[in-house]
């Protein structure tokens, strides 16, 4: 009899555990995969994937405004949010069910269940049984945090929940200053809500390019995004539908819905860590892993936002599929988490890759900083008062290009091109020899020739 049931066992069937599952299979291991609620996980079910359609119907509004200047005329539109949600729930199904033809494709066996572990090679699954596995990769993702216990705290939602509402809140209160607080901003505005962003901190986006923060925030204010900085919610109260939040600056706000996105926690309790001698990473409160993702046990592997290193889908993907080549694959890989593009989808959208201004001249002597704001070609005729950023942080001892920074449509789709030639370690001069495509918006990537500001730190003293 074989001494261990599977040679893996993936607890979390999300973007990484799929991904691991898949490949591990492929190279002839034994797997099974563990699911609690659905399979694809938080970007399928409740991330990234309802989340960008949502974006993607929230856009129509504008464009709607905008067609006017282009000779449209459209009669008055009108919107229902039940068939959006409608929608968007058939679609997750397809996609889920795509996952779990690929994954029994893939040899590897799906239990629709909750797994947690006994030991280093022993887990139990709800449904009473246990497993005796060689190797186990915990993938079991991230969740909402819901911040202190305030008064009414029962009352507040989170994204998870704001997929599924039943009726398009007029009025919605949203506290957090980061992606998800502000791309649900936007969402509700974009379908006609009165949004009231709270944020405890001075700007949103904390982490971003200040230019950033600042171009954004301008631009969801022309929105008619309210933005109120440097307080938090600190009571909810329910009258029948109506919510009364209470702020830390003594005012109150009137809505009909209070959503928090305020960060996530990696989904470590009640795992069995503490069995099977799995460390916590005291920096940050995730699974501590070395840069094969192992943790410190030795047949114990954990990716994604479990880890909470950089909490992205195709991070946890890599990494996912990173452990399977390395463990079952004999080809050792890690993961290069630097320079890694990330988009907000807000509107305007948000590109980065890459370091900061704040950053750049923290890390360099000499740094250059390339930055134009400009009035996008589409607005002169719409009219609308909005103005794209671009932006470029150069090493200026080395001439390689450390950062780029985009707000406007489109920096999503452009900073994924952008992130190739930073990748390849792309110069200022490189970008400068590569000719314009006109008139696009991204071919001020190409033409800003002068720096706006040189900053050079003075050696100390
Ligand atoms: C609103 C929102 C928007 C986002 N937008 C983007 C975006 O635009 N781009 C992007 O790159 N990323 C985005 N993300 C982040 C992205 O969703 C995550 O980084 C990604 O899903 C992490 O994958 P994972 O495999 O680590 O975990 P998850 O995808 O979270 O999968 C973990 C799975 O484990 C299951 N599980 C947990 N515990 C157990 C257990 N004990 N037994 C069995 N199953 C268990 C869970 O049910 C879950 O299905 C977004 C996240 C949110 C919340």
């Amino acid at each position: 009899m074989a001494e261990f049931d599977v040679d893996l066992f993936v607890i979390g069937g999300g973007s990484g555990g799929v991904r691991a599952a898949r490949i591990a299979a492929g190279h002839g291991a034994r797997v099974m995969v563990a699911e609690e609620y659905r399979m694809g996980g938080t970007c399928v079910i409740r991330g990234c994937v309802p989340k960008k359609l949502f974006v993607l119907g929230s856009h129509v509004r504008n464009e709607i405004a905008d067609a006017a200047g282009f000779g449209w005329t459209i009669p008055t539109p009108s919107f229902d949010w039940p068939t959006l949600v409608a929608n968007k729930d058939k679609e997750i199904a397809r996609l889920e069910a795509a996952y779990i033809t690929n994954v029994e494709k893939s040899g590897a066996r799906i239990v629709k269940t909750r797994a947690v572990l006994e030991g280093a090679h022993r887990l139990r699954l709800a449904t009473g049984e246990t497993v005796a596995a060689k190797y186990v990769l915990i993938a079991t993702g991230g969740a909402p945090n819901h911040g202190a216990m305030i008064p009414g705290i029962e009352h507040v939602i989170s994204s998870n929940e704001a997929f599924n509402l039943k009726k398009l809140p007029k009025r919605i209160l949203i506290q957090g200053g980061g992606y998800i607080a502000l791309e649900f901003a936007c969402i509700f505005a974009g379908y006609g809500s009165d949004v009231t962003v709270v944020y405890r901190g001075d700007n949103i986006l904390r982490g971003f390019d200040g230019d950033v923060r600042a171009h954004l925030r301008g631009e969801l204010e022309k929105e008619g995004i309210t933005i109120l900085t440097g307080c938090t919610v600190t009571a909810v109260d329910k009258h029948g539908e109506e919510f009364t939040s209470h702020l830390s600056n003594g005012s109150s706000i009137a809505s009909d819905q209070v959503m928090f996105a305020i960060g996530r926690h990696p989904n470590v309790a009640n795992l069995g860590l503490e069995q099977a001698g799995v460390a916590i990473n005291p920096a940050n409160g995730g699974i501590m892993v070395d840069h094969f993702s192992l943790t410190s046990v030795p047949n114990i592997y954990a990716i994604g936002d479990v880890t909470h290193r950089i909490n992205l889908t195709p991070v946890a993907i890599r990494e996912g599929h990173a452990f399977a080549d390395t463990v079952f694959g004999k080809r050792p890989v890690q993961v290069d988490h630097r320079d890694i593009p990330t988009a907000v989808f807000s509107q305007p959208e948000v590109g980065t890759v890459g370091l900061t201004e704040e950053e750049a001249r923290a890390r360099f002597s000499h740094v250059d900083i390339y930055k134009a704001t400009f009035r996008p070609l589409k607005a002169t005729l719409s009219g609308r008062d909005t103005r794209m950023l671009m932006k470029l942080v150069v090493d200026g001892l080395t001439d390689q290009v450390a950062g780029c920074h985009i707000v406007g449509d489109g920096a999503a789709e452009i900073i994924q091109a952008v992130a190739i030639a930073m990748k390849m370690k792309a110069t200022k001069a490189d970008f400068d020899a590569t000719v314009a495509l006109h008139p696009t918006a991204a071919e001020e990537l190409v033409t800003m020739r002068t720096p706006t500001a040189r900053h050079v730190r003075q050696a100390a003293e």
